[in-house]
C-alpha cells in the first residue's frame, strides 16, 4: 500500500482557531507524510501576515509538515495563488471537451434566480442558462468585454457514491447538483476545482476535513473523474461546538492559537485536548505527539459533533505543566520570572510551579513572593497575623533563628513556645510570609525563603517593627 499522505489546506483569511487546528492535528496524526498547502486564491481576503502566523502556529503546536512552504524548492508550488499555470491546463482540457463552459450571468442575475427558486420551494441551483450558448454567442459576449466565469458541466442523472471513512457510504444524485463555478470571473481558481486538483496532483491519499465540506465532495469527485485524476479517500470530521451547543465561535469560547499561546497554554495541553475532541483515546494521561499519533485511528472518530469545554483545556494544561520537562517549564516561565529565581533554587521552585500553577502569570506571582521583597497584603492578610499577636511572631522569629531551613524543627518549636496549633498556627504564618492563605505547602515556602527575608516578614508583626 502506498504511504498515507494527508494535508492541511488553510485559506489564509484569518487566524487559526480551535476548529481548524483540530483538523490540522488529525491530519498530522494520521499521515505518514503531512503536507501543507496554502489556499490563497481569494486575493481580497488572503493576507501574507496570516500565512506567516499560521505557519508559526502550526510549528508551535508541533505540527511539522513534511512537504509545503519552506520545506521544498520551489516553495511556490504550495501556494495556490502561484499555481495558475497548472490550473489553466486543466481548464483548457475541460473546455476543449465541452465539460466546462463560460457563464456570463452577473452576480445580480444569479441572486435573483436564487431567490425565485427559494420562493418556489426549490433548492437553489444554477439554471443552466449559459450551458447551451453557441460558439458565436460566446465570441460575441467576449468581444463586448464581458468577463465570464467557467462552470463545470455536471453530468445529468448520474450517481456519485463514495465511502467516507467517518460517515460511511455517501450517495449523491447529480440531479441535485447544479453546474458549479470552477474559475472566477477574475480568472482565479475556485475552491471546488483547485482544492481537488491539488489533492490529486500532490499525491494526497486521505483528505481529513470538517464535515461542512461533505456536500462539496461529490462535485470534487466529478471533476477528478472526468480528468482521470486519482481520488483520495475522504474522512469528514464532525463539527466542533461550543459548550452552549452552537457551532464553535469567538462568542462561545473559541480562541485563536495565538491567543492561547499568549495566555500561557502549553502546546502539549492544546493538542491533548484537541486530539480527544471527537476522537477517542484509551489513555487519560498526557500523551506526546508521537504517542497520540501511534494510537490515532480513523475508526475512533465520532460522527456526532464534539463540544469544546474550557474546563477540559484547563485540565490538560495542569497535566501538561505537571509533567513537562524542566527546560520546557523554564522557557514557559519567561525571562521576567526567570531573573527573579536564584540558580540554586530553580529546581525547587519549578517543583512548586508544577503542583500549584497553571499559567506563567501565577508562577510569576510566586517568584515575586518567594524571591523579592515585594509583598502585597490585603487588609484581611494583615488582620490575620495581627490577631495572632506580637508574642506569636517573637516566638516565630526565635524558632526560625534556631532552625534555618528546617521546617519540622521550626514548627515544632513554635508550636511549643506559642501554644498555637492547627489554623491558629498556620494561617498567621502563611499570611505573614506570603500574603495569601493558599499555595504551596508551607514547609516548601519556609525552605525556599531566604532566612533574612523570612525574618523581616515575621518582624512586621512585632511592635515596634524590629
Ligand atoms: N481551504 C479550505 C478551507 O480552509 C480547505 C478545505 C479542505 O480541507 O478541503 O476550508
Amino acid at each position: 500500500m502506498s504511504m498515507i499522505k494527508t494535508r492541511f489546506a488553510p485559506s489564509p483569511t484569518g487566524l487559526i482557531h480551535l476548529g481548524n487546528a483540530r483538523t490540522a492535528l488529525f491530519s498530522a496524526l494520521f499521515g505518514e507524510s503531512f503536507l501543507l498547502r496554502i489556499e490563497d486564491t481569494d486575493q481580497e481576503r488572503s493576507r501574507p501576515q496570516f500565512i506567516a502566523d499560521l505557519m508559526e502556529d502550526l510549528r508551535w503546536l508541533g505540527l511539522h509538515w513534511d512537504e509545503g512552504p519552506e520545506t521544498a524548492e520551489p516553495c511556490a508550488d504550495y501556494f495556490q495563488s502561484r499555481r495558475g499555470e497548472v490550473y489553466r491546463r486543466y481548464y483548457d482540457l475541460l473546455e476543449q471537451r465541452s465539460l466546462a463552459y463560460p457563464c456570463f450571468c452577473t452576480p445580480g442575475e444569479l441572486e435573483m434566480a436564487r431567490k425565485a427558486q427559494l420562493n418556489a420551494g426549490q433548492p437553489p441551483r444554477y439554471s443552466g442558462k449559459c450551458a447551451r450558448l453557441t460558439r458565436k454567442d460566446i465570441a460575441e459576449k467576449l468581444r463586448q468585454g464581458m468577463q465570464p466565469t467557467l462552470r463545470f458541466r455536471v453530468p445529468k442523472e448520474h450517481v456519485v457514491e463514495f465511502h467516507d471513512r467517518v460517515r460511511g457510504v455517501q450517495v449523491f444524485n447529480t440531479a441535485d447538483i447544479g453546474d458549479f463555478i470552477i474559475r472566477r470571473a477574475d480568472g482565479s481558481a475556485a475552491f471546488f476545482f483547485c482544492n481537488a486538483i491539488d489533492d490529486a496532483l500532490m499525491g494526497v491519499t486521505h483528505v481529513l476535513r470538517g464535515d461542512d465540506h461533505l456536500s462539496n465532495t461529490p462535485r470534487q469527485i466529478l471533476v477528478l473523474e472526468v480528468l482521470q485524476l486519482p481520488l483520495p479517500e475522504y474522512a469528514h470530521i464532525s463539527l466542533l461546538l461550543g459548550d452552549d451547543g452552537a457551532p464553535l465561535s469567538k462568542r462561545n469560547g473559541s480562541r485563536s492559537l495565538n491567543q492561547l499561546r499568549e495566555e500561557g497554554y502549553l502546546p502539549l495541553a492544546v493538542i491533548n485536548m484537541l486530539a480527544r475532541l471527537g476522537h477517542h483515546y484509551e489513555s487519560a494521561q498526557v500523551m506526546s505527539f508521537q504517542a497520540l499519533k501511534r494510537d490515532f485511528d480513523l475508526a475512533h472518530l465520532s460522527k456526532s459533533p464534539a463540544r469544546f469545554d474550557i474546563a477540559h483545556l484547563k485540565h490538560w494544561q495542569q497535566e501538561a505543566v505537571r509533567t513537562a520537562e524542566l527546560e520546557t517549564l523554564c522557557d514557559w516561565l519567561g525571562a521576567e520570572t526567570r531573573v527573579l529565581i536564584p540558580d540554586d533554587r530553580r529546581n525547587d521552585f519549578i517543583d512548586i510551579v508544577r503542583s500549584n500553577c497553571t499559567f506563567p502569570a501565577e508562577a510569576h506571582e510566586w517568584a515575586k513572593i518567594l524571591f523579592s521583597d515585594e509583598l502585597e497584603r490585603s487588609a484581611e492578610m494583615t488582620r490575620i497575623p495581627r490577631a495572632a499577636g506580637e508574642t506569636f511572631f517573637l516566638h516565630a522569629i526565635d524558632a526560625a533563628n534556631r532552625a534555618p531551613g528546617d521546617f519540622a524543627a521550626f514548627i515544632g518549636e513554635l508550636k511549643k513556645t506559642s501554644g498555637a496549633k492547627g489554623k491558629q498556627l498556620f494561617q498567621p504564618l502563611r499570611a505573614a510570609l506570603t500574603g495569601r492563605l493558599d499555595g504551596p505547602e508551607i514547609a516548601r515556602i519556609y525552605a525556599l525563603l531566604d532566612p533574612h527575608r523570612l525574618e523581616r516578614r515575621l518582624a512586621e508583626f512585632t511592635y515596634p517593627s524590629l
